[in-house]
Formats: C-alpha cells, sequence, structure tokens
C-alpha cells in the first residue's frame, strides 16, 4: 500500500491516498486480511511514522487526494477526522462509497471507519482538474466508478503518475491482464486504460502502480525523494 507525499511550493504539503490505517487487522476482520495479507511489517510503514521520516509531522498536511475510496487507499483517512483539512476525491468515487456501504451493495471494500460525515469532503467533477501547479488528476473509472490517478510533473525528475488501483500491478498496464472481479466495469477502465497510454507516450512518465511492489522498490523511497 502506498502514499505519495508531496511538498508543493504554493499549496505545502499534499497527501495523495493514506494506505489502510491503524491497526487494519484488527479493524477488517479476518476474511479481508487474508486477501490483503502483509508481510515483513514493521511499524515503521504507518503512514504518520513516514511522513515523520520526511520531517514532516501528519499534522503538517495541508490537503489529501484519494485516488479511490476503497479500505487498503483510504483506511488512513481516520486520522484526519475531526479536522478541516480537505479531503478532494471525485464525485463519483464519493457518492459510489457511501452508497455502497448504505446500501450494503458492494460491501467489503468500504469501511465506515472512515466514511464519515467529520469528514471535510471536497467532491470534484469532470475528467481532468488541474489539482495546482504542477499536479493534474484525470478521472479513470473502471476498478470503480469515480477512481483518479495523479500526474506530478517534477522540474528535474520529470513526470510521474500514480495509478492507484487503475492498476493493482504492471502486467495490468503491460498486457492488460485482467484484474477479475476487482474490475466493476471493464468498458470504462479499457477506455481509461487507453488515456493512460497517452498520457504515459506524451510526458514519457514513470508510473507507480497501486500494489505492485517489485515496481515501487526500484524507486527512492522515504525520506529520499525527487525534485
Ligand atoms: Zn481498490
Amino acid at each position: 500500500m502506498i502514499s505519495v507525499l508531496i511538498s508543493h511550493p504554493e499549496e505545502g504539503l499534499i497527501l495523495f491516498e493514506t494506505g489502510a490505517g491503524k491497526d487494519y487487522p484488527e479493524v477488517w476482520g479476518p476474511q479481508l486480511v487474508d486477501l490483503f495479507a502483509r508481510e515483513g511489517y514493521t511499524e515503521d510503514m504507518e503512514l504518520d511514522a513516514q511522513i515523520k521520516l520526511t520531517g514532516n509531522d501528519i499534522k503538517d498536511v495541508k490537503a489529501v487526494i484519494i485516488g479511490h475510496l476503497h479500505l487498503d487507499h483510504a483506511g488512513g483517512l481516520e486520522q484526519f477526522r475531526g479536522t478541516d483539512i480537505p479531503i478532494y476525491t471525485h464525485e463519483l468515487e464519493l457518492k459510489h462509497a457511501f452508497y455502497s456501504v448504505a446500501s450494503k451493495t458492494d460491501l467489503g471494500l468500504y469501511l465506515p471507519s472512515y466514511l464519515q460525515f467529520d469528514l471535510n469532503w471536497k467532491p470534484f467533477v469532470g475528467a481532468s482538474l488541474g489539482f495546482a501547479r504542477g499536479i493534474f488528476l484525470h478521472h479513470c473509472p473502471g476498478h470503480t466508478p469515480g477512481l483518479c490517478i495523479a500526474q506530478i510533473n517534477l522540474q528535474n525528475s520529470g513526470t510521474w503518475v500514480i495509478t492507484s488501483d487503475q492498476y493493482i500491478v504492471q502486467e495490468n498496464y503491460d498486457s492488460l491482464a485482467t484484474q477479475g472481479w476487482l474490475t466493476r466495469d471493464h468498458h470504462s477502465w479499457s477506455q481509461s486504460n487507453q488515456m493512460i497510454h497517452f498520457l504515459q507516450k506524451t510526458t514519457d512518465a514513470k508510473l507507480i502502480f497501486g500494489h505492485d511492489r517489485e515496481v515501487l522498490m526500484r524507486y527512492k523511497l522515504a525520506p529520499e525523494f525527487y525534485d
């Protein structure tokens, strides 16, 4: 589970996704923990500990962007409950997540622990959003109705695209290897997939996939950074 911390010259600290949240094996229960088993876990992998490694505190985060609201990407939002930190997510994602929990139609991948009214939700609409200088969010439905990827243009290391679970692993990107039941809408997913391939080509972007450890480990991790 991957989170990206951006130190932005005008906006301050922006966090893209939050991981699973504290104590998630207990919060989620045994069935889900089987599905999202963790190996080699140490406490310094927690979101707040990782942010500390960068010399910042989770309390210094000025805005959170959630690519999609599944529990392994948004569980850590519990740390922002009761604060006025804006939580940006696509309108369709927010609606789908609350609806899924309320109606129990897509239960299991969302949790009431973070789908709460005391978070400062800031939904946005449309196909693309220029979020801040150098940061663009692109709506990529498929895995979920409102999933958004983040495009981050850095001065020296170029463009990065954080795909959330549009691609869980590299194989999804390279060969259209199916995500099975994890993709809710394959037609939409294919259209999103085409857009991202063009985006990669036109920007020469490096891609970080939702859960591909091997790809992630090729790059520098906190406290190291890219500029
Ligand atoms: Zn997901």
